[in-house]
């Protein structure tokens, strides 16, 4: 069931945004060479409790930590470990929820560690950029894979592939709620959008081939051909003339990554 929310969940909804943006604040400030991924995890994690949040993922269908963390060729669902070391030259994407009073906020950066290529780097700017592409389809009015569509032609056009089995979702009092979002896909199908529906976006972009492999500890999502992922995800909200990213500092318009809060 898709569900529209009131101003008043609104509010919370953006607490919960704000207090991921805060942990993503904390992530980019600390990432470094050296820093292992499970310190990086515990840096976020006090930033969310330190501001009264929840880590929404923390137990969430069985997952031990409070980010996914995932380093290089690693799609998703990374799981921090003391064992693993970020050295210059890695990028690492780190997926963060957190919980305010009930309400969810969901947002995924890749980051680089120190210089990195200039493949690696085009690939995070592309996978970026899809996701503002797919924002800016996000408005009352039009339907779903208006956005998924918008994704797909941007990071196709710079030749990099798109996994299928991995896609954004609704977002509200639980962190997967519908609808299914694709990253892929014809135009003007799928549900209509309407002011006060919240949308976690979030491309994910492969260098290589689409295909993916899950590790044995059946959480590790890899590339299947160990080509560099990206992942970027946003939580929006539906509004009346265009949508409103949920997961930023709401107290500036241009905060951590230099964006607008508005499309
Ligand atoms: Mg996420
Ligand atoms: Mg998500």
């Amino acid at each position: 069931m898709i569900t529209c929310k009131s101003p008043r969940e609104i509010v919370y909804m953006k607490k919960a945004g704000e207090i991921v943006a805060l942990a993503h604040k904390a992530a980019k400030d600390s990432i470094n060479p050296g820093l292992s991924t499970l310190d990086l995890d515990a840096i976020c994690e006090k930033t969310i409790r330190d501001a009264g949040g929840i880590p929404s993922f923390k137990g969430l269908y069985g997952f031990p930590n409070a980010c996914c963390i995932s380093v290089n060729n690693v799609l998703v669902h990374g799981i921090p470990s003391s064992d693993q070391i970020l050295k210059e030259g890695d990028i690492v994407s780190v997926d963060i929820g957190a919980c305010y009073h009930g309400y969810h906020g969901d947002s995924a950066w890749s980051y680089a560690v120190g210089k990195i290529s200039d493949e690696a780097a085009l690939l995070l700017e592309v996978t970026k950029q899809s996701l503002y592409e797919g924002l800016k389809k996000a408005k009352a009015g039009n339907r779903l894979t208006d956005i998924s569509h918008a994704i797909e032609t941007h990071v196709h056009k710079f030749g990099f592939s798109i996994p299928q089995d991995y896609a954004g979702h609704g977002i509200g009092t639980s962190v997967h709620e519908d609808p299914t979002v694709p990253n892929f896909g014809k135009p003007n199908k799928g549900v209509l959008l309407k002011e006060g529906m919240c949308l976690a976006i979030e491309p994910m972009v492969h260098f290589g081939k689409a295909q993916t492999r899950v590790l044995a500890d059946e959480w590790t999502v890899v590339t299947k051909d160990k080509s560099l992922a990206a992942h970027f995800e946003h939580s929006i909200v539906i509004t009346k003339d265009g949508c409103e990213i949920l997961t930023k500092l709401q107290d500036k318009e241009d905060s951590n990554n230099g964006e607008t809060r508005r499309y």
